[in-house]
């Protein structure tokens, strides 16, 4: 979501006339982007601002000016004590406020002061943003924000505010535009995306299912689902709808119910079980993730085993997984029971050594089998491409710049628990 925004918020600048650049010291404006979900991202933000003041500083003494733009969720959780601690920072913006860069850059004043702008207008910033352009062949778009569950821990809801889903027409009309400006793939975003309940769509299977008459898109994803919040027809999209990929984000967090509960998150493990046999059902080869944490509040050794069986019975292709992060204003930063910092980084290490196995023998399964790769970018090594495959398995093969953003068969000869390696067979005709 984050990415999507920076890019929305390089087009609203596009209007004033300014354009990327990867060369800060020649940067008019240095913008920051910023996360507030785990105190570790959060608390990057002020050594990112330190580094930044020292471009906007080597500029002044050339007799450069340079606006320092704080974005994000930091913002809307604080931004007055964001200025405060950073006083390198000129304006800071929160997520709802982006279409309003432009005027606050225009009218931004060094001897009127410092503007901080983390409020939820009324307006949505999504009519008044310019329309996106694909900036590869594969492309974000934001189809929900905000969030109504209010997990015990999460910030989500303070920050990005309450769920407002985007009306079916805008979002076809958007991705219309991203494939005739080149987009091969589009993963369709939202805080909690399954829960669309805009106009013009009865869910985001219907969306999915009209998206899949756009010619020229050949891949569709989604991400984040709520567990509870699915539906048949978005898990009958994916038998029907042969360019949804096969490919579920679906956050379990804990195979505990006692844990769920005071996470309230709104299902058990057998329900989530459940939604996973459903997926499977309909198509086998999906390849299933999902976000843990470990170590909240009151979890006991049993409660963590009970995290691990559910692991090792739905075999994930792939996983985030986070220690418990106390975060201001949320009800589970309050609860009395907090586990020590030595247990989480215990139970994370062993979850993430079995997720990893997991990982590794997804990935070393496809090896000898030929998949479809959407070819993203140049890799490190000369003469090395990489893309993904279906079922999002980053891939290196030896290639040229003729074959970014085609999708080619490749031979899988290879596999590590974070890529796969491999030859390409043939080009394949668009
Ligand atoms: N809406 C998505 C998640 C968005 S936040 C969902 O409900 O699945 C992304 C992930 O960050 C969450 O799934 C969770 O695993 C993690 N996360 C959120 N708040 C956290 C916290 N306070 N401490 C640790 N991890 C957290
Ligand atoms: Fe946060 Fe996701 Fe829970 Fe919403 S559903 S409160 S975004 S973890």
């Amino acid at each position: 979501m984050n990415m999507y925004d920076s890019a929305r918020m390089r087009d609203a600048l596009g209007f004033l006339g300014y354009q990327e650049t990867d060369r800060k010291e020649e940067a008019d404006i240095l913008l920051l982007n910023t996360c507030h979900i785990r105190e570790k991202a959060s608390e990057k933000l002020f050594s990112e601002v330190g580094r930044m003041n020292e471009v906007k500083q080597a500029r002044k003494a050339k007799g450069l000016d340079t606006l320092l733009i704080v974005a994000g969720c930091v913002v809307q959780a604080g931004g007055e004590e964001l200025l405060r601690r950073a006083h390198a920072v000129d304006i800071a913006v929160g997520p709802q406020n982006y279409h309003r860069l432009p005027e606050l850059v225009t009218k931004f004043n060094r001897k009127k002061g410092r503007v901080v702008v983390a409020d939820f207008p009324a307006e949505s910033k999504f009519d008044f943003l310019p329309e996106t352009r694909a900036t590869g062949a594969s492309c974000f778009l934001a189809v929900q924000e905000g969030c109504d569950h209010f997990c015990s821990y999460c910030v989500v809801p303070y920050t990005r505010g309450c769920e407002y889903s985007r009306p079916a027409d805008e979002i076809l009309a958007e991705a219309r535009r991203l494939v005739e400006t080149g987009a091969k793939e589009i993963m369709l975003l939202g805080q909690n995306v399954n829960g669309w309940h805009g106009e013009g769509a009865r869910d985001l299977g219907d969306i999915i299912r009209m998206m899949a008459d756009i010619q020229g898109l050949e891949r569709i994803r989604y991400t984040t689902s709520y567990p509870s919040e699915m539906t048949d027809n978005i898990i009958t999209a994916h038998r029907d709808v042969p360019q949804l990929m096969p490919y579920i984000h679906l956050p379990i967090q804990s195979g505990s119910d006692a844990v769920l509960k005071a996470m309230n998150r709104q299902y058990t493990v057998r329900e989530y079980l459940d939604i996973v046999d459903r997926f499977r059902a309909v198509r086998p080869d999906i390849a299933i993730s999902s976000d843990f944490i470990v170590g909240f509040p009151g979890e006991t050794d049993a409660d963590f085993e009970g995290t691990m069986d559910v692991v090792r019975q739905v075999q994930y292709a792939s996983s985030f997984s986070f220690k418990f992060s106390a975060r201001p204003g949320t009800p589970a930063s309050l609860m009395k029971n907090q586990i020590d910092e030595r247990i989480k980084t215990e139970r994370l290490m062993r979850l993430q050594e079995l997720l990893l196995s997991q990982q590794k023998a997804f990935n070393v399964a496809t090896v000898g089998k030929t998949l479809d790769v959407l070819m993203i970018e140049k890799g490190r090594e000369k003469g090395q491409i990489s893309g993904y495959t279906p079922y999002l398995q980053n891939t290196h093969v030896e290639g040229d710049k003729s074959n970014l953003g085609q999708i080619v068969t490749v031979r899988i000869t290879g596999a590590t628990a974070t890529s796969l390696s491999g030859e390409i067979i043939n080009p394949k005709a668009d």
